[in-house]
């Protein structure tokens, strides 16, 4: 298996597809990285060195990627070699955000409204057709709410405009939203499709803190989320495993607001809590294996552990795995920078409201209040 990317998205598939006897080589410009510390081979370059991508497409049988902002000359190179999945294609979308509406608009999904700015001029253009509050995003390489700004009045256009760093963005309406909710899934090489159902998803910062599986959507929306999801995947064509993030506006409507062409942290409550976790779905999908069962085995929560934890000293293990229904998972970063996702909890309840109390208590017992 090769895996582009040495994150902690590639760390978990690594130990899936070890745990299934799959040999796991990683490539990304660094060392000692969480995919590395578990790979059979870490392969340091940089994404745009070709051949060492030819190199490392030369030792693997199939290519995954688990970071989805590798340049597309570098997955060409790489798909000359081995197949690349998901391929190409669902890559390029997903790694531009105004590609990525554009498409999505344009195969009539729902979106959250929005208009393409390429200039100051354009963007006085846009606020006067979508109206205040609105949200200016970077077009390209953006995640976890950076090259974001919102523009409440028409005085902050200027300094979202230079905040963003006047580069090609987009300007969505400010969803006033009831919820966020996610759908991950995953999609075979003959079509079968899969999923996890409708994740409730927490954020603080912009950066998720918090996602519940069986998000208390009623059926109907629920099942409009999953048929979105299966739609979309089915539109890119993609192999493997993505993820769709959602609002869900007061009045019930679903808007998507990004895809992420790979596993997610909104799945990673499927790692300890169902019988496939997305990780081993991934494998599954890639190497063209049936994909596995879904089911959630017990109520579950997952809350995130950002570098913030670190800021008075090494965090107090021992307390938060005193409750014995908390999974520590730590993805073996040696910076913990604040807002840096070093690892996560997952922490089962008698139901969902338990397992949500009981882990954010065992959050807080790590940092000894
Ligand atoms: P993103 O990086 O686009 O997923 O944005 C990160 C977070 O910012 C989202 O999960 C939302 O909580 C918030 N956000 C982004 N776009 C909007 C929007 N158009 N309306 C309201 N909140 C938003």
């Amino acid at each position: 298996m090769g895996v582009l990317g040495s994150g902690q998205l590639g760390r978990m598939f690594a130990i899936a597809a070890r745990r299934m006897g799959y040999r796991v080589h990683t490539f990304s410009p660094d060392e000692d990285t969480p995919t590395g510390q578990v790979a059979d081979r870490e392969v340091r370059a940089d994404y745009h060195d070709l051949d060492a991508l030819a190199r490392f497409a030369r030792e693997v049988s199939v290519v995954t990627f688990e970071f989805e902002n590798v340049p597309s000359a570098a997955i060409e190179c790489v798909a000359s070699h081995v197949p690349v999945r998901p391929g190409g294609q669902a890559l390029h979308i997903a790694q531009h955000r105004l590609r990525e509406k554009t498409f999505l608009a344009g195969k009539g999904f729902p979106t959250t409204p929005f208009l393409a700015v390429h200039s100051r001029s354009e963007l006085t253009q846009a606020l006067a057709r979508l109206g205040y509050p609105a949200v200016l995003k970077t077009a390209g390489f953006g995640y976890d709410g950076k090259g974001q700004a919102v523009i409440s009045r028409p005085e902050d256009a200027e300094e979202a405009w230079r905040r963003i760093g006047a580069v090609e963005a987009v300007l969505e309406a400010f969803i006033d939203f009831e919820r966020e909710v996610s759908v991950v899934a995953a999609r075979g090489l003959d079509g079968e499709f899969a999923h996890f159902g409708v994740v409730e998803n927490l954020h603080r910062n912009h950066i998720l803190d918090v996602s519940l599986p069986n998000a208390p959507v009623g059926e109907q929306v629920a099942g409009q989320a999953v048929e979105i999801t299966r739609g979309i995947m089915e539109a890119l064509d993609a192999v493997g495993v993505l993820c769709v993030e959602f609002f869900l506006a007061r009045d019930g409507a679903l808007m998507v607001n990004e895809i992420a062409p790979r596993p997610h942290n909104s799945g990673h409550f499927t790692f300890d809590a169902c019988i496939t976790s997305q990780f081993e779905q991934q494998l599954r999908a890639v190497c063209g294996l049936p994909l596995g069962a879904t089911d959630l085995l017990r109520p579950v929560a997952m809350v995130n552990l950002l570098g913030d934890l670190w800021q008075t000293g090494e965090p107090h293990w021992e307390a938060a795995c005193a409750d014995p229904d908390v999974k520590l998972h730590l993805y073996g970063k040696t910076s913990p920078r604040p807002g840096r996702k070093m690892g996560h909890l997952t922490v089962f309840g008698a139901d969902r409201e338990t397992a949500h109390r009981k882990a954010l208590a065992a959050r807080e017992a790590l940092s000894g209040s």
